[in-house]
């Protein structure tokens, strides 16, 4: 299964980051249930873990550790 990470925005379109959320490829809504601007910025699942990646849905994060090997 491959994933991404998602930036959520605090406003739709806008500059400032909420927080990370991971997706699964191909589907509409983060791991968490929480429904994603899909055209916000992307990170390779990669990035998970790293400060680049932070902050980080909490939801998704552990969702994510029980998908991946
Ligand atoms: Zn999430």
């Amino acid at each position: 299964m491959e994933h991404h990470i998602i930036a959520e925005m605090i406003e739709p379109g806008g500059d400032t980051l909420k927080e990370w959320h991971m997706i699964r490829a191909g589907e509409e809504e983060a791991m968490c249930g929480r429904v994603i601007d899909l055209s916000a910025e992307k990170l390779p699942s990669e990035a998970w873990g790293t400060d680049r990646a932070r902050p980080f849905c909490h939801t998704c994060g552990a969702l994510f550790l029980r998908e991946v090997p």
